[in-house]
């Protein structure tokens, strides 16, 4: 694995070149394609995966149900609450029949819903995630030219900044005893005629 980083290493530097020339000057496609080619270069575990979706449901802002069991933080949006009837005896004191009730999905554990601690999950900028949304389509709606310019910027950054926090991760878990890979880098951006 530690012979590989340099060659990939190399590689990433190249291809981090192509993507960032590549959304200057406009052409879209190939920036994608750079930024997807770097993906490329990290180790599976490493890869952050492409999904609006879950991009969308990581950084909303959560309402999360703190479960007394496990203390597993579920989505509140998601549990789904029911009424369990009172034993007889806890009928007689809260002088209720039924009280609400959600399950964990973590434990299955009951958790009664007057006594569950509920936090706001407020996600920070920069994200970080191993997780970025679909690159914006041309074609969606009317937009115009400067408007999908700022959209594809703002994704280009994102995707980019997120890759770069994967490939440090890397980095550090595999670095070199002897630090070649590093003065490499150095060398290359000096010259900076390797395409
Ligand atoms: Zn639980």
């Amino acid at each position: 694995m530690q012979a590989e980083l340099p060659d990939k290493n190399t590689a990433f530097i190249v291809y981090r070149r192509e993507s960032i020339s590549s959304w200057k000057s406009g052409k879209y496609d190939a920036c994608i394609g750079a930024l997807y080619s770097l993906m490329g270069l990290l180790p599976a575990d490493y890869r952050p995966s492409i999904s609006t979706e879950e991009f969308e449901l990581l950084t909303n802002q959560n309402l999360m149900a703190v479960c007394s069991e496990c203390s597993a933080e579920n989505n509140f949006a998601a549990v789904k609450t029911f009424d369990v009837t009172l034993p007889f005896l806890l009928d007689i004191l809260s002088g209720q029949k039924t009280e609400k009730v959600w399950v964990c999905s973590q434990c299955d554990k009951m958790n009664r819903l007057t006594t569950t601690k509920l936090i706001q999950k407020v996600l920070k900028e920069p994200y970080f995630l191993k997780v970025i949304p679909s690159p914006p389509g041309r074609n969606e709606g009317m937009m115009g030219r400067t408007q999908f310019k700022i959209k594809f910027s703002t994704w280009f950054w994102l995707a980019l900044s997120s890759i770069e926090a994967q490939m440090g991760r890397y980095r550090e878990e595999y670095q070199p005893k002897d630090t070649e890979m590093f003065d490499m880098e150095s060398s290359i951006q000096e010259g900076g005629e390797i395409q």
